[in-house]
C-alpha cells in the first residue's frame, strides 16, 4: 500500500481500506461454517460506507443493522431484504414500521415492551412481523466493559425466562412470527469459552421451545470475533464455528453470524500528517493533523493502535504522545509510543482503523471528516470525498436570518 502516493492524491487525514483483505476475511469465516446453512450478516456499524457494504453484498453477505438508517444503507448497497436484520435496544415506532414494511428477514427484539410495540405496529399493517429475540445469557465475555453486552448488568437483550415467555406470546399472536433467536455477548472477543457457554444456553432454550412446538429457523450468534490490534491471541474462525455448531446437535437451523470488526478492522489504515513536534518539560508530543473526531477509539476506550512512521530513519526511537489539534486532553492516538524523530509533513499510519473508525467520527471543533479511499486489486478509488466547510454549515445557514 503506497500511503505516500495516496496521501498526495487524496490529502490527509485519510482513511484507506484494503478491500481484498475484507474479501479474504469474509471468505475465511464463510468457509468455517461450510456444510451448514449460514448467512454472514455484516455488522454495518463497524464501517457503514456504502461502497464497503456493497463490497460485502457482492460476496453474498447479509447485513446486521442497528438503526433504520443502516437498514436503508444496506438496501442502497444492494443487500437483499431477506438477508437484512435489525437489532438494537431502542427502536422507535417509525423504525419498526419501516423495517416491517421493507420485509426484512427479522427484527431482533430486545425487551417485552418492544415486542408489544412490534406486535401493535404489525397489527396496524395487517401482517405478521418476523422476529427474533435477543437473549442475554449472563456470560462474562472478558472484554472491555464498554463493549461487553451479554451480562445482566448490560442493557442488552432479555433473560432466559423472559425470552421464553416472549416466544410463547409471539407464537400465539396473529401479528408476530418468531423465526430466530439471537445473542451477542460482546465485541473484540478473544476467548472461545464464553461464546461456547452462551451458545449452549441459547441452544438449550431452542430445544425447550421446540418441545412446545415453537420451531425457530435462525440461530443468530451475533458478532464479536476479536482481531489483532497488539499481541492478542485470537480465536480461529474454524474453532469458533466448531464451538457453535457443537452446541446445535439435533437442531437443523441456519446460522446467522454478524461480524463487523473481524471483517474490516485490519483492512483499514488512518493516514495522518505530522504538523509539529513540541516538548512540555520532559514530555514530548507529536502533533498531527488527524484527531479524536476522526478516530475516537484511543480516546473512548484507551484502545491501542499500532502506528508506523513513514520515515527513512526508523531508529533513534523516543517515547512520544501522538496528539491531534482538538481542544481536549483526551485527544490522543497513543501515549508514550516509540517513534523516530519526525519532521513537518512526515506521515504516520495508524493501523487496524477499518472498524469503528470513520463511523464514530464527528465534526467536533468544526473539523470536516476525512476522505475514504478503497484499494482493490492494486487500484485506489475515492469512496467518500472529504467534507468541506460548506458541508459543515449547510444545515444552519438558512436560520442565520432569524
Ligand atoms: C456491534 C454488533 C455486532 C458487531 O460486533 P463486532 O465486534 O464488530 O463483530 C454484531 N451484532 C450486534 C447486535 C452488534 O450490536
Amino acid at each position: 500500500m503506497d500511503f505516500k502516493e495516496l496521501a498526495k492524491e487524496y490529502g490527509t487525514p485519510l482513511y484507506v481500506y484494503d478491500f481484498d483483505y475484507m474479501t479474504a476475511q469474509y471468505n475465511e469465516l464463510k468457509e468455517a461454517f461450510r456444510g451448514r446453512k449460514s448467512i454472514i450478516a455484516y455488522a454495518v456499524k463497524a464501517n457503514s460506507n456504502l461502497s464497503v457494504i456493497k463490497h460485502f453484498a457482492k460476496m453474498g453477505s447479509g447485513a446486521d443493522c442497528v438503526s433504520i438508517g443502516e437498514v436503508r444503507r444496506a438496501f442502497l448497497a444492494g443487500i437483499p431484504a431477506y438477508k437484512i436484520i435489525f437489532s438494537g435496544v431502542g427502536k422507535s415506532d417509525a423504525e419498526i414500521r419501516e423495517a416491517i414494511e421493507r420485509d426484512i428477514l427479522y427484527i431482533n427484539v430486545e425487551s417485552e415492551a418492544e415486542l408489544g410495540r412490534v406486535e401493535l405496529i404489525a397489527k396496524e399493517l395487517n401482517v405478521a412481523a418476523r422476529i427474533s429475540i435477543r437473549v442475554n445469557p449472563n456470560i462474562d465475555p472478558k472484554t472491555h466493559p464498554y463493549i461487553s453486552t451479554g451480562l445482566h448488568d448490560n442493557k442488552f437483550g432479555v433473560d432466559l425466562d423472559s425470552a421464553k415467555r416472549m416466544y410463547i406470546k409471539a407464537n400465539n399472536s396473529q401479528n408476530l412470527d418468531p423465526v430466530g433467536i439471537h445473542f451477542h455477548i460482546g465485541s473484540q472477543l478473544t476467548e472461545l469459552q464464553p461464546i461456547r457457554e452462551a451458545a449452549e444456553i441459547v441452544a438449550d432454550l431452542v430445544r425447550s421451545l421446540d418441545a412446545i412446538d415453537i420451531e425457530l429457523k435462525f440461530f443468530d450468534v451475533g458478532g464479536g470475533l476479536g482481531i489483532k490490534y497488539d499481541n492478542e491471541t485470537l480465536i480461529q474462525p474454524y474453532d469458533y464455528a466448531q464451538a457453535i455448531l457443537g452446541t446445535l446437535t439435533g437442531l437443523d437451523m441456519t446460522i446467522l453470524c454478524e461480524p463487523g470488526r473481524f471483517l474490516t478492522a485490519n483492512a483499514g489504515y488512518f493516514v495522518t500528517k505530522v504538523l509539529y513536534e513540541k516538548q512540555n518539560g520532559s514530555k514530548k508530543f507529536v502533533v498531527v493533523d488527524g484527531a479524536m473526531n476522526d478516530l475516537l477509539r484511543p480516546s473512548l476506550y484507551n484502545a491501542y493502535h499500532e502506528i508506523e512512521a513513514l520515515t527513512e530513519n526508523k531508529d533513534d526511537l523516543r517515547e512520544v504522545d501522538i496528539v491531534g489539534p482538538v481542544c481536549e486532553s483526551g485527544d490522543f492516538f497513543a501515549k508514550d509510543y516509540a517513534l523516530p524523530p519526525l519532521n513537518h509533513n512526515d506521515l504516520l499510519v495508524i493501523k487496524s482503523a477499518g472498524a469503528y473508525g470513520f463511523g464514530m467520527g464527528s465534526n467536533y471543533n468544526t473539523r470536516g471528516r476525512s476522505a475514504e479511499v478503497a484499494v482493490e486489486n492494486g487500484k485506489a478509488r475515492l469512496i467518500r470525498r472529504r467534507e468541506n466547510f460548506d458541508d459543515l454549515i449547510a444545515l444552519e445557514t438558512k436560520y442565520l436570518e432569524d
